[in-house]
C-alpha cells in the first residue's frame, strides 16, 4: 500500500499528527493508498519554510525562476506515462485522456507561464511635463491554491505555475480524493532542484488543511478551484481578513444548435462535450438545446453515438468512458438520475450503474444517459451533476434559446453551433457566461481570460489575469 507524504521543505514528510485517509481506486473500489489528514501542525511547517524561501524566490530574475519552470515541465512530460497511469487508477477516468489531456496540459501550464512571466511588462502613465507614474508588480509573497479532483494535475499545475512564476512561494492542496499526481510532482519538484520551501504540498481535506490555509495570517492571496458552495464558503471566510481571492466555480453548461450547423461534426463535438472525462469537466455541456426541426434527427444520431462510447477499465487504452470518481458520486449522479425521472424526465439511453466483470465488478461506472422531456425549471436542468448526464430540448427561435441558456444561476461556459456568422456574434454578446466557444468546444489557448460569471465564479485565471491575480501592483509617482 502506498502512503503518501506531503512535501514541505524540500522533503517528502509524514503529517505530524500521523493520521491518515483511505485512498480509493474507483475503477475496483479497493482502499489502494493512504494520504496524510493534514493540520494546522503541518501548516506552520509549511508557512515557516516558505517564508525562508519568499526573498530568494522572490529577487531570483524571472529568466532564472523560468528555467526551473520550463525544467519542471520537462519533468512531467519525460514522466507521462507514469502520471497518466497514476491519475487513471486514482481518478477513474481512461489513461488515454490523462496522457493527452492532463499530462499534456500539465507541462503546458509549467511552460506557458515560465515563458509569460519573461514577457510581463507593467505600465507607465505619463503627465506631461508634469511627472510620470511608474507600476511596480512584485509578488505577493506566500499564496494559497486548492485544486479539485476532476483534473487532479493539470488544475493543480495551473494554479502554480502563474504563482511561481511571478516570484511567490505556494502552499498547494490538492483534492484529497485525488492526491497521488501531485505526490509524485513533489518528487519531480526535488529531482529537477527547485529551491526548499518555494512549493508546500500539503494533503488533508478541505476541513483539515484546506480551512486553516484561508485562515493563515501568512497566507495572502488564495486561488480556489471547486464547487460553488465550497467557494461561497470561503469568500465568507476570505473576506473579513481582507485576502485577494480568485475563485473558479461549478457550472450547468448549455449546448445551442442550430439547424444549420454541420450535422455530423456537431452531433460528435457536442457527444465529447457532454461526456468528456465521463462529465466531469467544470466545462462539459449537459444541457443540450437544439433547433426543433432538427430536433428529431440529431437527437437520433446522438444517441447512436453516445452508445457506441466504449466504457470499461481505465487501464485499457481502448476505454473512452471509464470510472465516476468516488462511490458517493457515483451515488449523487445516480440520485439525480432518479430525479429527472420523477420529475418527468424521458431516459432516452443509459440510466444505470454499469457492473463491468473482472477487476472492476465493484467500480464506479455510470453509462451515459441522455434525457429528455424536462422543462428548464426543473432541479435536473438547474443543478450541476457533474457526471455523464445530459438534457436534451427542441427551441423554436434564437431569443427562446438564448433566454433556456442564460436561465440558470450559473454562467461557466457554452457553446453555439450554427453556420450564421451574424447569429453567433449576436448571441456570443448576449450570453451570460465567461466562455462562449463558437462551432467549437475545449479548444484553448492559454493567453485567453478563463473563469465564470453569477455563481460560477469570481475572477479570471489564464494569461495575463494569472499574472495580475498573483501579483501586488504599486505606483509610484515622479514629479519631474
Ligand atoms: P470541492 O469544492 O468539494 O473541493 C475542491 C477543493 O477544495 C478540494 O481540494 C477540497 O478538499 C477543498 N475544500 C473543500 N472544502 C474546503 C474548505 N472549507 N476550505 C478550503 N478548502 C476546501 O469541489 P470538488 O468536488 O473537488 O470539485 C468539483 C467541483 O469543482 C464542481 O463543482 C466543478 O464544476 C468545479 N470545478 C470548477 C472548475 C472551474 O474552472 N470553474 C474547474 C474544475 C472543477
Amino acid at each position: 500500500m502506498q502512503i503518501i507524504a506531503n512535501y514541505i521543505n524540500g522533503e517528502l514528510v509524514a503529517p505530524v499528527n500521523d493520521k491518515y485517509i483511505d485512498n480509493y481506486e474507483p475503477a475496483t473500489g479497493q482502499i489502494y493508498s493512504k494520504i496524510p489528514e493534514s493540520d494546522e501542525k503541518d501548516l506552520i511547517a509549511a508557512v515557516e519554510s516558505a517564508k525562508l524561501a519568499k526573498q530568494s524566490w522572490a529577487e531570483m530574475s524571472a529568466e532564472e525562476r523560468s528555467i526551473l519552470l520550463i525544467k519542471l515541465a520537462e519533468a512531467i512530460e519525460n514522466a507521462s506515462d507514469e502520471l497518466a497511469k497514476a491519475e487513471a487508477i486514482d481518478n477513474g477516468k481512461p489513461i488515454g485522456f490523462a496522457k493527452a489531456v492532463d499530462c499534456y496540459r500539465s507541462a503546458a501550464n509549467l511552460r506557458f507561464f515560465a515563458n509569460a512571466a519573461t514577457q510581463f511588462a507593467s505600465e507607465s502613465h505619463g503627465m506631461g511635463s508634469v511627472g510620470v507614474n511608474y507600476t511596480l508588480r512584485e509578488p505577493i509573497g506566500i499564496v494559497g491554491c486548492i485544486s479539485p479532483w476532476n483534473l487532479p494535475l493539470y488544475l493543480f499545475t495551473w494554479k502554480i505555475a502563474p504563482a511561481l512564476a511571478t516570484g511567490n512561494c505556494v502552499i498547494a492542496k490538492p483534492s484529497e480524493i485525488t492526491p497521488m499526481t501531485a505526490f509524485i510532482f513533489s518528487r519531480l519538484c526535488i529531482e529537477v532542484g527547485i529551491p526548499k520551501g518555494v512549493i508546500n504540498i500539503l494533503h488533508g481535506t478541505g476541513a483539515s488543511i484546506g480551512e486553516p490555509m484561508i485562515t493563515h495570517p501568512e497566507i495572502k492571496a488564495i486561488s480556489f478551484t471547486g464547487g460553488s458552495s465550497t467557494g461561497k464558503r470561503i469568500a465568507g471566510i476570505a473576506a473579513p481578513l481582507l485576502k485577494k481571492t480568485s475563485l473558479e466555480l461549478g457550472g450547468k453548461n448549455p449546448t445551442l444548435v442550430f439547424a444549420d450547423c454541420d450535422f455530423d461534426s456537431t452531433v460528435s463535438e457536442v457527444a465529447r462535450a457532454a461526456f468528456s472525462n465521463q462529465g466531469q469537466i467544470c466545462l462539459c455541456g449537459s444541457r443540450i438545446y437544439i433547433e426543433r426541426s432538427i430536433y428529431q434527427n440529431f437527437k437520433q444520431a446522438f444517441i447512436e453515438k453516445v452508445s457506441r462510447l466504449r466504457i470499461g477499465d481505465p487501464l485499457d487504452k481502448q476505454t473512452q468512458h471509464g470510472a465516476l470518481v468516488s462511490k458517493p458520486h457515483m451515488e449523487k449522479v445516480l440520485s439525480y438520475i432518479e430525479l429527472a425521472k420523477q420529475e418527468g424526465g424521458k431516459i432516452l439511453c443509459g440510466g444505470n450503474q454499469l457492473r463491468l466483470e473482472g477487476r472492476c465488478s465493484e467500480g464506479y461506472f455510470v453509462e451515459p444517459t441522455v434525457i429528455e422531456n424536462l422543462p428548464l425549471e426543473c432541479r435536473t436542468n438547474q443543478e450541476e451533476i457533474f457526471g455523464p448526464v445530459c438534457t436534451l430540448q427542441p427551441f423554436d427561435t434564437d431569443e427562446e434559446a438564448l433566454a433556456l441558456a442564460n436561465g440558470t444561476e450559473y454562467g461557466l461556459a457554452t457553446s453555439v453551433w450554427s453556420n450564421n456568422i451574424k447569429r453567433c456574434h449576436n448571441l456570443a454578446r448576449e450570453l451570460d457566461f465567461g466562455i462562449v466557444w463558437l462551432n467549437c468546444w475545449l479548444l484553448r489557448d492559454l493567453r485567453t481570460p478563463f473563469g465564470g460569471m453569477k455563481s460560477s465564479g469570481v475572477g479570471r485565471e489564464g494569461g495575463m489575469e494569472a499574472l495580475r491575480f498573483f501579483t501586488e501592483p504599486k505606483n509610484v509617482c515622479v514629479k519631474y
